[in-house]
Order: structure tokens, then sequence, then C-alpha cells
């Protein structure tokens, strides 16, 4: 038996592992896994180049608890090691890529990120270990041989009696770190970093039917069937699915894989996604996997099906925050590349030139799959858009490079369902709501009952008025404003329509200005000033004589700071103030300016300011239960 130290220089490197790496102790079950991973694939490219005299086979991993002697068994069936290389892989390699990780590891410090999600390697078993053993017997001629090494520098190495190619790694788990004993806890650790990698894992065994065995059904006497019971048989229980969809070839999938594999990857979420694009590069970067659109709510904050992250099959993270650009991490599925730096912090990797290239490529592929939607099937695409139109305008509002190609397939509804894009919105508007200036109004409701009759007046002028209601659209209308010409967003009840969209044929008042001036007074005295701003226009005798509006600007900047940022400093807390529009021309006008006493000159005015924020959706409490009183004495 060979005796030796590891390295002398760094006498306490297994504290430091568990230091250093206190919260992810878990992670040392994927690193095995890893490595008993690479073992098999790299037996693999040896056998297929005929490289080894070894009988690749159908190797798996297994791992076992075996409770009593408090011990985790991990096995392969690759490459395994000589005595030469265990001495230089795993007395030498091993140790300087764990030292070199925990130096790392040190500069980085709480800031980390994501580091430690790779790197440690095999030494990270010693974070849950007293004592580890390797036994392993390579797929050429040399001995079996075990390693053991108790957590100091000595390690110890002798000849062993494995007769079969590959390696066992027995962790003697430490008293304090007995969950790793538990079945249902090591079960969870599989689910969670290799349900798709590409060596199957057996853990344990299960019963299933007997594919071979068919029940028979017998008639006894009386008609009655019974079927046989089912014969059970006990097969190994594997854990993962070694051929994910997203490793696959697009062209040999079909919907319904990629709806299976949406399952599989969240067996919580009942509801279908709306469509996937599958990822796949391999210049400048590798780069595979699958997104879906998952219906969104107008709730940003809930989500916990996330994107996840893996490399080579192996689990990563679901924090993709820094890879994928912001506005997708609203979408579900997997993407996986070994080209992304993950000993790095965060900050380092929005930094890092291939991560960029990715994050585009990812934005890229995701506004093609978009406009191909869009062009293949409108109507299917428009029945969606409802679903799927706050991903878009967010990467709109985010992405320079996504705003501009949107412009193929982001969609504007009008009230009425039907659905334009920009381009055709502007061809078909531009004739009748181009106002004096020259300048393109296009007019919005954010809710189709509470402005109906806004809309209503605007629909009388033949007017076309977008349904625009998701929570960050007043951002977009400020984007858009800013890089079209000459356009406008005007919500309905901004203002009385004619003044939405000024055209030169200005209509004659029929009060006088000695008139106008005691209407004002008039309507100053009544009115409550706080709340209102009174406006006398001449309008058509037809609209409305009294009209609540709120200017747009006001409007859009209060919403704007509600939603985060863009909005002017101030304004969330702004009081509502609205503008009283009277129509000098409706006949209730002129009546309420020649009533005779003052007493029912303010019950007209009362009453009609009460019809008007009714209609405004803002007569609400006692304001309403005396205006109802009101209306029920005037009638009886
Ligand atoms: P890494 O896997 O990043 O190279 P590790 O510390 O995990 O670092 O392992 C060091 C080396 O030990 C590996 O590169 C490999 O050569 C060898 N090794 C580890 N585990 C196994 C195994 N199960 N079978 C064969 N070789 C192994």
């Amino acid at each position: 038996m060979a005796k030796g130290n590891i390295n002398v220089s760094v006498e306490n490197i297994f504290p430091l592992i568990k230091k250093f790496l206190y919260s992810d102790h878990e992670i040392f079950l994927r690193e095995l896994i890893s490595n008993a991973t690479d073992a098999t694939l790299k037996l693999k490219h040896l056998t297929s180049i005929g490289e080894s005299k070894s009988e690749y086979g159908e190797p798996k991993i297994e791992i076992k608890i075996d409770k009593e002697s408090k011990k985790l068994h991990i096995i392969d069936q690759g490459i395994g090691m000589t005595a030469d290389e265990v001495e230089k892989y795993i007395n030498q390699i091993a140790f300087s890529g764990a030292e070199e990780f925990l130096d790392k590891y040190k500069d980085a410090g709480k800031d980390a990120g994501i580091i430690g999600h790779f790197g440690l390697g095999f030494y990270s078993s010693f974070m849950v270990a007293d004592k580890v053993e390797i036994i392993t017997k390579s797929h050429t001629d040399a001995p079996a041989v075990r390693w053991t090494c108790d957590g100091s520098p000595e390690f110890t190495l002798e000849e062993a009696d494995r007769k079969d190619r590959g390696t066992e790694i027995v962790l003697h788990i430490s008293e304090d770190e007995q969950e790793f004993l538990e079945e249902a806890r090591i079960k969870e650790l599989l689910t969670k970093y290799n349900k798709f990698m590409p060596i199957p894992i057996k853990f344990g065994t299960k019963e299933i039917n007997d594919p071979e065995f068919t029940p028979k059904t017998t008639k006894d006497k009386d008609g009655k069937e019974t079927t046989e019971p089912h014969k059970q048989i006990t097969v190994d229980d594997i854990i993962n699915n070694p051929n994910p969809a997203w490793t696959k070839q697009p062209a040999d999938l079909k919907d319904e894989d990629y709806s299976s594999f949406y399952r599989e990857l969240y067996p919580m979420q009942f509801e279908e996604p709306l469509f996937h694009i599958h990822l796949n590069v391999d210049y400048p970067f590798n780069l595979t996997g699958i997104l879906y659109f998952p219906k969104m709510t107008n709730d940003l904050n809930i989500q916990k099906d996330k994107i996840q992250l893996y490399q080579n099959q192996v689990f990563v993270t679901d924090n993709v925050e820094g890879i994928v650009p912001e506005f997708l991490t609203m979408l579900r599925g997997v993407i996986d590349s070994p080209d992304i730096p993950l000993n790095v912090s965060r900050s380092y990797l929005q930094a890092d030139g291939n991560v960029k290239k990715i994050s585009s490529y990812i934005t890229r592929k995701v506004a093609d799959k978009l406009k191909s939607l869009f062009n293949n099937n409108r109507e299917d695409f428009e029945k969606k858009w409802d679903d799927i139109k706050i991903v878009i305008e967010y990467g709109m509002l985010s992405e320079e490079k996504f705003f501009e190609k949107a412009d193929a397939f982001a969609l504007y509804p009008s009230v009425d369902g039907k659905f334009y894009t920009f381009e055709e919105l502007t061809n078909a508007i531009k004739a009748k709501q181009t106002d004096k200036d020259d300048k393109m109004v296009i007019l919005y409701a954010s809710n189709k009952d509470e402005q109906h009759a806004y809309i209503q007046a605007a629909k009388d002028k033949d007017y076309e008025v977008l349904l625009l209601d998701s929570p960050i659209v007043s951002h977009l209308m400020q984007r858009l404003e800013t890089s079209k010409e000459n356009i406008s967003f005007a919500r309905v009840d901004a203002d009385h329509i004619d003044n939405l969209i000024k055209k030169d044929d200005t209509t004659i008042s029929k009060l006088s200005e000695d008139e106008k001036t005691k209407l004002d007074e008039l309507l100053k005295e009544v009115v409550p000033s706080e709340k209102f701003m009174v406006q006398l226009e001449a309008m058509d005798s037809n609209a409305s004589p009294f009209i609540i509006t709120q200017p747009e600007f006001m409007r859009r900047m209060k919403e704007m700071q509600q939603t985060g940022g863009g909005g002017m400093f101030g304004m969330g807390n702004m009081p509502e103030i609205y503008n009283l529009v009277v129509n000098t021309n409706h006949d209730l006008v002129n009546e309420i300016l020649n009533t005779k006493t003052r007493k029912k000159q303010e019950r007209l005015i009362n009453q009609s300011l009460d019809l008007a924020r009714l209609s405004q959706g803002l007569l609400k409490g006692e304001e309403l239960t005396n205006f109802i009183k009101r209306s029920y004495d005037m009638i009886k």
C-alpha cells in the first residue's frame, strides 16, 4: 500500500471547502455524476475510434444509499483509472483544480452570483463526507486500485479486487450531513440537476407491469367477466431522460413532442404553451434549447417556472438573468450552452462578449419566429395576441433591435376587434385623423366600458379607436411618438373629440362674448375648482353639454410613473385634476344661462356635472347617493 501527501502547500483545503461552499453542499452529487458521465462518454469515444478493447455495451450510472454504514455510492461503467492516473488526475489535477476554484471564489466574495455552479469537481465530495474512497478499474488491462482519503492531505493507494471496468466513489457521509442518506433528498437532487443528463442514471428499482404479459379475461357461468391481475416485474428506476427534445433536430420533432417535453420540464404546469422556438446554433458559439411562450397574465411578478440553463445537459441554474434578454425571462424552456462561462460573477457575465452574442441571437430568433407565425397564420397570431403582447411590448421598449423588427408583427387592436400593424393603421386613418397641423392622431381607449361615451363620440366622427390596455403601453406610446414621424397618441377621454383632432372648420358660437363671460362666472361659482377646470367650447350642438376629460400628457406621465421609470419625477403623487368641457352651443347650456332663479341654475349645473362624472365613472359614494335622490325628486 502506498501512502502520500496530496500537497503540503495548502494543508487546510478541506476546511476551506466546507466553509466557502456552505450553502451549496448539495452540488457534490452533480459534480460526481458529471465526472461519471464524462468517464462514460470518453469510453464511448475511444471504443468508437477503436482505441479501446473494452465493450461499450449499455452503460449506466448507479446511485446507491447504504443507510446502515452511512455510505453513498456513485458507480459508473466508464473509462476508469489506473494507479498512475489516480495519482495524476485525483492527487494532482483535481486538487489543483479545487485549489484554483477556491481562490477565485474567495476573490469574488459575496457578489459571487453564478460562481459555485461549477468548478470544484471531485473534491466537493469532502463537503459532505469524512472519508472518500475511489475504487476504480481502467478499461485497459491494468489492475483495479483503491484510493482513500479522510479529509487530511494524506491519502492511501492500494490494489483492489474490482473486476468490472469503471469507477465507484464511496462517500462516508459525515455526521452533520446525514440528509444525504435520505432517499427523498437524493431523489430531489437527481431530479433537479440530472434529469436530462446523457447517460441513464439508476436509483433503486421499481415495479412495473410486465410488458410481455397479457392478463387473461375469463367469463364465469353467469357471464361475469374477471381479469387476472397484471404480472409485475422489477426494473431499474432510471431517473433521467438521456435524450431530451432540445438535443434533437427540429426536423425530427412533432408538435406533440414539444408539448410533452414542456410537461416533462414543468410537471405542475397544466396549461399548454402558445408556441415554441427551437434554438440551434454552433457558430460563433454553441447553443441549443427550446423556448416556450406561455399564456401571460398582466402580473409580471408571479413566476416560478422559469427558463432553465444547462451546460451539456447538466442543470446549472434557473436564474438566467444576464444571459437571456430581460424581456424574455418571462418565457419558459431550456437553454444549453457549453460556451457560457459559469465560474464568474454575474457582473462579469454581463460584460462577456460571448454572452452578449448569445443574448442578441436569442432576441433575433424570437423576433424571426414571431414574424413567421404572423405571416403564416395571421388569424391564429391575432388570437394569441392578448397573451403575448406584454412580452412583445416589453421587448420593444427594452431592445432597440427588437423594436425595429417588431414593426412586422406588433399589433394594434381596435375596440371592435380589428387588428392592425402600425403601417396598416396609419394607412387606414391617415385621411381622416390628420389634424390641421399635419399631425396624425391615433385615438385609443384603455377600457371599452368605462370610456364608452368617448369612444362613441369618436366613432360618430368615423374615427378608428384602438384598445390599448396593457400596463406598459403608455411607455410604448411614448417610444413610438419619438421614433415615428408626426404622430401622437390620445386617449379618447383626454379632451373633447374636436379638440383631440383639431380641424380648420371652427364651429361658430351661439353665445355672445357677454353671455360667455356670464356663463363662465356662474360655472366657476358652482363647480368645485379644486377638482375641475372649466373650459368653454363652441361645439356641435349634438355633442354632450358637459364632458369631463383628463389631459393626455398628465395622465400618461402618471401611468408611466406607476409602472416604473420614464415618467416625470413626482407626477405619481399629483392630485387628479380633470377638465370640465362645457358645450356652449348645446340647448341645455343656453337654458342654464337663461333660467331666472339662481337656485334652479345651480340645480341644473350640479345635475349636469354629475351626469358627466357618471359617464367617466367618477361619481361614487355619498355624491352618487345624493345624485340619485335628486334625480328622483326631479322626475316625481
Ligand atoms: P474535472 O472533472 O473538472 O476535470 P475533477 O476534480 O472532478 O475535475 O476530476 C479530475 C479528474 O479526475 C477528471 O478530469 C478525470 O480525469 C478524473 N476522474 C474523476 N472522476 C472520474 C471517474 N468517475 N472516472 C474516471 N475518471 C475520473
